[in-house]
């Protein structure tokens, strides 16, 4: 089946029991057990129908072998970081999700792991990091918020030569663009709060993995943590995923119309989006993404304050997150990666100035109205 006819027949996509085209949210914690252990389920925490069926259908979609889904993102990264054990090394990303970094930094640490975080782009960086107790590759592409695209079956190829895991969070892109597990990455996992959900209305989490084996140390950390989607929200969740090829179309046309105005405003001092040929990850960007994505980030000239434009938009929401309907904007350094201490992020390229958009799928002619009313509110 293609892509599209995935997102709406793949997984458990209806009853089986009565032929319901939506599947059931079952609101149980336990099941009967006609002998003792012969039922499909036993306890909730353990596996629920409703979470079965957006777990098939992430694993589907991805490629994998299981899916597992989460009461949200940062649950499935915490999850699947309980792989690991003190003394062990795990390479990161320099440019991960500002939770993700205080997962690491604030939480992890504690429990006796230890971290290197590189520009996972350059590849002989990633390799002079690795030690013998190195035990996984862990990265974005794109990243957060500098859109920065690693060469995934480069570094799964590395992982592979050097017996690491490689790990990566496909939030930004979605399986529409991008499946990494088909460019031999061992375990993708996604904020499902962003494009999967789509619709500002669910926190929740999902990873898939590739090898059978894993996803059964997979299945057992998500059972023993218990951080899991519980009915209501699973479900909330494969209604949502349903459209996501239809949203991806219309996010991304925006999105490429929006780079277009952004590249010819003098207000713009930099930009960042994979779509651009003067980006320096654009061939990478174009050999592994099927379309660029719908984020863009961008730098206003010195003299322009950031805090203006963004609050004089009257259509795009100034809010934190991404991957909605809505459009939203936010200035990093204030909200999304503010827990990260200013000198590790201007290090990082996270200038105070930077704005994040994410693009929605409004009528383009509104979108770019407002952006020209961000523009008024700081030219003078
Ligand atoms: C939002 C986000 C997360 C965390 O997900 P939650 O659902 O908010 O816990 C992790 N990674 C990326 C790239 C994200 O954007």
């Amino acid at each position: 089946m293609k892509f599209d006819t995935e997102l709406i027949h793949g997984g458990i996509s209806e009853d089986p029991t009565t032929g319901a085209t939506s599947v059931p949210i079952y609101m149980a914690s336990t099941f009967h057990q006609t002998k003792i252990g012969e039922s499909q389920y036993e306890y909730s925490r353990t596996g629920n129908p409703t979470r079965a069926a957006v777990e098939a259908l992430i694993a589907t979609l991805e490629h994998g072998t299981a899916g597992f889904a989460f009461a949200s993102g940062s649950a499935a990264i915490n999850t699947v970081f309980s792989l690991f054990a003190a003394g062990d090394h795990i390479i990161v990303g320099n440019d991960v999700y500002g939770g993700t970094f205080r997962l690491i930094d604030s939480v992890l640490k504690r429990f006796g792991m230890t971290f290197t975080t590189v520009d996972t782009r350059d590849l002989t960086a990633v390799e002079a990091a690795i030690t013998p107790a190195t035990k996984a590759i862990y990265l974005e592409t794109p990243t957060n918020p500098l859109l920065h695209i690693t060469d995934i079956e480069a570094i799964a190829k590395l992982g592979h030569k050097h017996d690491l895991l490689s790990i990566i969070d496909n939030t930004f892109a979605s399986p529409y663009i991008q499946r990494p597990l088909d460019l031999g990455v061992d375990i993708v996992l996604h904020s499902a709060s962003k494009y999967l959900g789509g619709h500002s209305d669910v926190i929740g989490g999902l990873v898939v993995t590739k090898d059978a084996e894993l996803g059964e140390r997979v299945g057992y950390l998500q059972n023993a943590i218990g951080s899991i989607l519980a009915p209501q929200e699973s479900w909330l969740l494969q209604r949502g995923m349903k459209t996501l090829a239809l949203r991806m179309r219309a996010h991304l046309s925006n999105a490429e119309q929006i780079f277009n105005y952004l590249k010819a405003q003098p207000g713009v001092a930099k930009i960042y989006y994979p779509g651009d040929p003067d980006n320096p990850d654009y061939a990478v960007a174009k050999k592994q993404m099927n379309g660029f994505g719908a984020m863009i980030s961008f730098e206003l000239q010195p003299q322009m304050d950031p805090k203006a434009f963004v609050e004089h938009l009257e259509v795009i929401t100034l809010a934190e997150s991404l991957g909605a309907l809505e459009s939203l904007i936010e200035i990093p350094a204030l909200m999304t990666h503010g827990a990260i201490p200013r000198d590790i992020r201007i290090q990082n390229g996270i200038q105070d100035e930077l704005i994040r958009l994410s693009v929605g799928v409004e009528d383009i002619t509104d979108l770019l109205a407002d952006l020209d009313r961000g523009f008024a509110s700081v030219t003078d």
